[in-house]
């Protein structure tokens, strides 16, 4: 098959695959054959760019960096819509409609999806641009960001028009938002606050391939465009959808008010089992013909109307204000309230978030507040009853001491939240930073809980994580909920913790903003604990994807005497601190120097083995032939372009085999 071929086979199959994962939710191949499919097109695009393709499956990863996201002006304003709370507020608009129309009005229900709204443009079945809605009038090209959501289309299917707009909203759904949140916590940073706000702050990142990481999704609800020949909104999704976008199906055809009424009392409470955020209903008039003749208000169209759902609030009694401390010593006030029922759930508590909170609120002691659930998943206090504040009440004073160990706080510049600087004093951050280093990402130390932590810290038998190695069976014993059988898995399960691999080790430590991700990547670079000590903050901000505050929050962590004492007793208890030997006995230094670039396909070894081959042994590789280049490796069906380069920059072209002896040399 010629490449061509292959490559736009590839590129179909990948699509298809990506379709029936992210807008059916129902994939047909495995994760793990889907990658091998995307890494061979991966491939094979890199060897032959003479077949790029903006629109390729490929560029989901994302990548490209934006500093300044362009203007663009809307072909077609996007509106806004009116709002409607009432039976009533609906049957006025309908008595509009009636006097503007002749005939029957039906109409189409369906969900106010709560995120940011999108406007995509289509030509010849490609997406080439994505503009946010900004003033309505134009927005921000958001293309390459947009590109990464996997369930916009990149080429549509079937029988779609030349040219057209579709708009929607981007959405992060409920799980991915609470997923990144629990990365975040696990990180040592704040969690965001809301999926509405998170999913409108990703559309305008500039790296894309960060967009790439959030699980954002994009639901579509209007096809705009000169000439469509579709007649009713209900059939125009319906075809949106058969062209490949995702569009919910929970939407529905109907002819009267009351059975709009009937769609919004439903689906006020069922909204909740959804997998994404919804604030209400649009209800648009369904005939496009009638559409075009009730036309546009100055803000909004004539033939839409939104029914908000309410947020459900209601009256409760703030009994006391408290303050919780973190494992990296934040501050965070929390309302403790009289229980009282909310969206189905028993609400006794809501956080305050920070000092400006309470002080914008006013919010005292012995309050009557109002507590709403509205998109945010977490119960908010919205405000006071100002009526029912008894006379004596005294404005709050947010605390300057730390509750737990009595320090004075600290608020650094520009931070909301204020901290507690006693690092190795302050009890919640003690059992905090241990919690945190037996977690199941980090140490995952079997037969031994958050509670049990904290009972140890207590108890006085451990004060941080390299004290879990000096415990004894006998010291365990005795505890509350202890016997012979768990202290003994207490004890295996830390001695097995000593196998856990550097990188999670790492991670473990509890650096503020070394996650997971940066953990690993720190640990595939410097290879041992002591040469990430050793190294300054700009060698760690040349590390790929290591930002200054990361490389900042790394070299205070090891500037500390205290945790400088922590990694030499834990090297001391046999834990890793360095990549393993197995990994190590790989690694040399033999290609110190030397790029090379590898092209085509191999038989001994895969190209990402190649690879690793070359960084293992100290090598460097880069994509693209240049005077730079040490050495081609070629392999079967090295690209054409690539070899006429190699040949006139004079670079040597050895084999597979001529490497592997190289490397066998050291
Ligand atoms: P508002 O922001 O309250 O003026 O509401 C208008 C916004 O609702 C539009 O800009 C859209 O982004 C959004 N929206 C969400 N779901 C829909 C839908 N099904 N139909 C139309 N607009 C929607
Ligand atoms: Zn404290």
């Amino acid at each position: 098959m010629i490449i061509e071929e292959q490559i736009n086979q590839l590129r179909e199959e990948l699509r298809q695959h990506n379709y029936n994962y992210y807008v059916l939710d129902t994939p047909v191949i495995s994760d793990y054959d889907f990658d091998i499919k995307l890494k061979e097109l991966q491939r094979l695009e890199e060897n032959y760019p003479e077949y790029y393709d903006p629109n390729s499956p490929t560029l989901r990863v994302g990548g490209a960096v934006t500093k300044n996201f362009e203007t663009v002006i809307h072909d077609h304003r996007m509106y806004s819509l009116d709002n409607s709370y009432s039976k009533e507020d609906l049957l006025d608009w309908e008595k509009r409609i009636k006097k503007m129309v002749d005939g029957e009005v039906s109409y189409t229900c369906e969900l106010k999806y709560d995120g940011a709204s999108i406007s995509l443009t289509y030509e010849e079945g490609l997406l080439v641009r994505a503009v946010t809605r900004g003033d309505g009038i134009q927005g921000d090209d958001v293309t390459t960001n947009i590109k990464t959501i996997k369930s916009v289309p990149l080429k549509l299917k079937g029988n779609f028009p030349a040219k057209f707009d579709i708009r929607g909203e981007i959405v992060l759904p409920y799980e991915g938002f609470a997923k990144m949140n629990s990365e975040r916590i696990a990180a040592g940073e704040e969690p965001y606050m809301n999926p509405r706000n998170t999913a409108s702050g990703s559309l305008k990142l500039q790296d894309s391939s960060e967009v790439a990481k959030r699980p954002l999704d994009c639901l579509l609800y209007n096809i705009t465009g000169d000439r469509l020949g579709i007649s009713t909104q209900f059939e125009s999704l319906k075809m949106a959808r058969a062209w490949g976008f995702k569009v919910p199906t929970e939407s529905k055809q109907v002819n009267s008010i009351d059975e709009v009424l009937a769609y919004v009392t439903y689906w006020d409470s069922h909204r909740h089992n959804l997998p994404y955020e919804t604030d209400g209903v649009v209800i648009k008039v369904n005939n496009i013909q009638q559409q075009e003749e009730l036309g546009f208000t100055a803000k909004a169209p004539r033939w839409a109307m939104a029914y908000k759902f309410k947020a459900e609030q209601v009256f409760t009694h703030l009994y006391k204000i408290t303050y919780q401390v973190g494992r990296t010593g934040a501050i965070t006030p929390v309302a403790n309230l009289e229980p009282v029922l909310l969206a189905g759930t028993t609400v006794k508590r809501a956080s305050l978030h920070n000092a400006d909170q309470i002080a914008k609120l006013d919010i005292r002691e012995g309050d009557t507040v109002f507590v709403e659930k509205g998109g945010e998943i977490i119960p908010k206090i919205i405000g006071v009853d100002f009526q029912k504040r008894n006379q004596d009440s005294q404005p709050t004073q947010y605390i300057t001491q730390c509750p737990e160990c009595s320090a004075q706080l600290i608020r650094k510049e520009g931070e909301a939240q204020h901290y507690c600087p006693n690092y190795k004093g302050c009890p919640p951050q003690i059992i905090g930073r241990i919690q945190h280093y037996i977690s199941r990402k980090a140490m995952d130390i079997e037969g031994l809980g958050g509670e049990t932590v904290a009972l140890l810290v207590n108890e006085k038998l451990i004060i941080n994580y390299a004290d879990l190695y000096e415990l004894k069976k006998e010291e365990v014993i005795p505890l509350e909920r202890m016997a012979e059988k768990s202290a003994d898995n207490l004890i295996m399960g830390i001695e097995k913790s000593k196998e856990i691999p550097f990188e999670r080790v790492l991670f473990a430590l509890g650096i503020r903003y070394v996650g997971e991700t940066v953990a690993k990547k720190l640990a595939k670079h410097y290879k041992t604990i002591d040469a990430i000590i050793n190294a300054t903050e700009e060698e760690l901000v040349n590390v790929d994807e290591i930002g200054i505050t990361i490389a900042q929050s790394v070299k205070e962590f090891f500037a500390s005497e205290e945790n400088r004492k922590l990694i030499y007793r834990l090297k001391n208890y046999g834990v890793q601190l360095e990549v393993s030997a197995d990994k190590l006995a790989n690694q040399t230094d033999t290609l110190k120097g030397q790029t090379f670039v590898v092209s085509g396909v191999f038989e001994k070894v895969s190209r990402n083995e190649l690879k690793k081959m070359i960084e293992d042994n100290a090598g460097k590789v880069s994509s693209s032939i240049s005077s730079k280049t040490s050495f081609v490796i070629a392999g079967a069906n090295m690209g054409p372009s690539k070899l006429d380069k190699a040949n006139k920059l004079a670079i040597p072209i050895i084999s597979e085999d001529d490497f592997l002896a190289k490397i066998a040399q050291k």
